[in-house]
């Protein structure tokens, strides 16, 4: 690798678009991995991306390929490259990591699935790319479908800002599914990314011990290996048994081991200027190898390269095994998955009715659910997850700024009366795509979730159903709960939604009450939730009816009440159990009677109870009430 001029780029499209597909192919037309044909999807690796057809963690893989050029004879002259691909995942609760790994390349291919063109996410990525200043490589995937619509496609690209008869800027058609036109995108990877200043013609710069700038895009721990790190280098080079010293930290590693993906891990001893590839040194713990870090060489005075923001989880939720019993081992197993993933904050909590449970913060909701079923699949950890909440942001009239991510954190009516404290609510950009006929249905949808909105267009299709394309201000809040499956069921499934957090616009101030709930008069910690004084009534009736429901007949009345403020919002009554369970017995034998009695405590002595006050419920009907995955 070391002679050949490197260049390195990344893919990014919305969900589905055809990322993996194309990144296969251009690994077998590289010979890189052997053809097949088959959807291999070989950057996606964990089992959890495979299965569920989205790509977490990013990953590099480095490729050679013969740019054939025209000599002045006649005759055809090759020369090498060395191509380095580094993927992104495609999902908005991910851009955080489509950022990092961006700024670790030089273009980025644009890939636009021609029959479905530009999407939410689509605009969101072309966005982080641009901020970056990265070259942008449009490709319009998926001509061989006949629902594809080019036309279309390179109309939206204009509207983007991007000047497809520029020709630094020329869509390519292709199909990463037939390998049409792949060739091609090998072609324009060369001929439109310039080579990185030093790297031509592979005279690549060592600069002798001097100069390393080494950006760490991403790393992950290996039950072998330890902790690897990906890194971009931009200046210099990094050699095995180098000291490095990690500029954030000022911590001082030596180099055990370097290389490539080609495709899999192979030692390479170095990796220079414009290389991409991975360390290992003596890293004790994944928090060393810092993503945004850049790795210089011991006693050498660099520039530091621009770091990244670090991520800011979205939602949160709490863990709780469904048997007290097994805290230790569940708190051991997302500690574990939480090491291969930092954008997830873990943080103990514990509940009066559940124990020992950990709380969790997560960029979305999609993330959180991948988390949860990794945690079943690879840990088989059964655990109870609560309903999500967002982070609710509080200002103090002093300027203090805090985040409550928690009902526990909620300041007490006491304090909002007293003292003018300012809560917030995030917000996000929604874009809602579905056929014209449900525009009405959309639209109410939106505003239930107390959406305002912001612009209605109509595609005009040649050939199919007219699209309407909704776009609307939402509280994060409101899509967390039953957003996605109402969108899903009142558009029989012809709805399309995507959301970003829109910059500048993070927090809206807002109405916020707690809901509360008591069982005669003691109160039920787990079951509290922040939320929009619009809805709490309608909440508190449908909780306080589900929580009747849990609660078995005690030897006296049970008052179930919903509380906002300290005012009662709803009321249902459990009535004494005596009466009820013998009701209808009228002069019936009096064994049968004591029968039914003496059956129905053992069959609560047989479950765990969860005691509130003096009223027991069977934990496993709570636990079902409570868990929302
Ligand atoms: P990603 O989510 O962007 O990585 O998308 P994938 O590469 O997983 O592709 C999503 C789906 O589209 C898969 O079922 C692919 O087989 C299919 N697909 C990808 N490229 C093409 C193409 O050029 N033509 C057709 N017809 N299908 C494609
Ligand atoms: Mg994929």
């Amino acid at each position: 690798f070391d002679s050949l001029e490197p260049r390195t780029f990344s893919i990014i499209a919305h969900v589905d678009h055809g990322k993996s597909t194309l990144a296969d192919r251009l690994l077998e037309l590289t010979g890189t991995i052997p053809k097949s044909g088959a959807n291999r999807q070989v950057l996606d690796r964990l089992k959890v991306e495979r299965e569920r057809g989205i790509t977490v963690k990013s990953q590099a893989v480095s490729m050679t390929y013969d740019y054939e050029t025209p000599n002045a004879d006649g005759s055809v002259g090759k020369k090498r490259y060395l191509l380095n691909l580094i993927d992104t995942p495609g999902h908005v609760d991910f851009a955080y990591e489509v950022s990092r790994s961006l700024a670790a390349c030089q273009s980025a291919l644009l890939v636009i699935d021609a029959s479905q063109g530009i999407q939410a996410q689509t605009i969101a990525n072309f966005r982080v790319a641009k901020a970056l200043g990265l070259p942008l490589l449009p490709i319009l995937n998926k001509v061989d479908l006949p629902a594809s619509d080019v036309d279309r496609c390179l109309v939206q690209l204009e509207e983007l800002g991007i000047d497809t008869a520029d020709p630094v800027h020329r869509p390519l058609m292709i199909s990463a599914k037939t390998g049409l036109g792949v060739e091609d995108v090998l072609k324009a990877i060369v001929e439109r990314t310039a080579a990185m200043p030093g790297t031509e013609d592979g005279k690549v710069e060592d600069r002798d011990g001097k100069g390393l700038r080494a950006l760490v895009f991403d790393s992950w721990y290996d039950s072998f290996k330890g902790v690897v790190a990906l890194v971009s280098i931009k200046d210099g080079a990094m050699k095995k048994g180098n000291s490095i010293v990690s500029a954030h930290s000022g911590k001082k590693y030596e180099v055990l081991d370097i290389g490539v993906n080609y495709p899999d891990a192979k030692s390479t001893g170095i990796l220079r200027k414009g290389q991409v590839g991975w360390v290992i040194c003596n890293m004790k713990d994944m928090r060393e190898a810092t993503i945004g870090d850049t790795m210089h060489l011991a006693n050498d005075k660099i520039e530091p390269l621009e770091g990244f923001r670090p991520s800011v989880p979205m939602v949160y939720a709490s863990a709780y095994p469904v048997e007290t019993t097994d805290f230790v081992k569940l708190e051991e197993a997302i500690n574990r998955l939480a090491l291969n993933d930092r954008s997830i904050t873990v943080q103990r909590e514990s509940s009066m009715a559940l124990g020992q449970g950990c709380r969790l913060g997560f960029l979305g909701t999609l993330h959180a659910e991948i988390f949860r079923s990794r945690l079943s699949e690879e840990y088989g950890q059964e655990i109870l997850v609560t309903a999500p909440t967002v982070p609710y942001r509080l200002t103090r009239p002093n300027g203090k700024v805090s985040i409550i991510s928690s009902p526990i954190d909620f300041p007490s009516d006491g304090d909002r009366a007293n003292k003018a404290l300012l809560l917030e609510e995030p917000v996000v950009h929604g874009r809602l795509t579905c056929p014209e006929e449900y525009t009405g249905e959309m639209m109410q949808l939106c505003s239930e979730h107390r959406g305002e909105e912001l612009d209605v267009n109509f595609s005009e299709m040649t050939g199919q159903k007219r699209q309407v394309e909704l776009k609307y201000r939402l509280p994060m809040a409101e899509i967390v709960t039953d957003f996605f499956p109402k969108l899903k069921s009142r558009s029989s499934g012809y709805a399309g939604f995507e959301y970003e957090i829109a910059e500048g616009e993070e927090y809206q101030s807002s109405d916020l009450v707690k809901l509360s709930f008591q069982l005669s008069g003691t109160p039920i910690d787990a079951l509290s939730m922040i939320l929009h004084r619009s809805k709490a009534t309608a909440e508190g009736r449908i909780w306080a009816k589900k929580l009747k429901d849990v609660v078995p007949r005690q030897y006296f009345e049970v008052a179930v009440q919903a509380f906002v403020g300290g005012k009662v919002v709803a009321r249902e009554t459990v009535s004494a159990y005596r009466k009820d369970v013998t009701a209808g017995m009228y002069g019936g034998d009096q064994r049968r009677k004591d029968k039914k009695l003496k059956n129905q405590k053992e069959g609560r002595k047989r479950m765990r109870e969860l005691n509130v006050g003096r009223v027991s419920i069977p934990s496993e009907s709570f636990i079902k009430l409570l868990d929302r995955s």
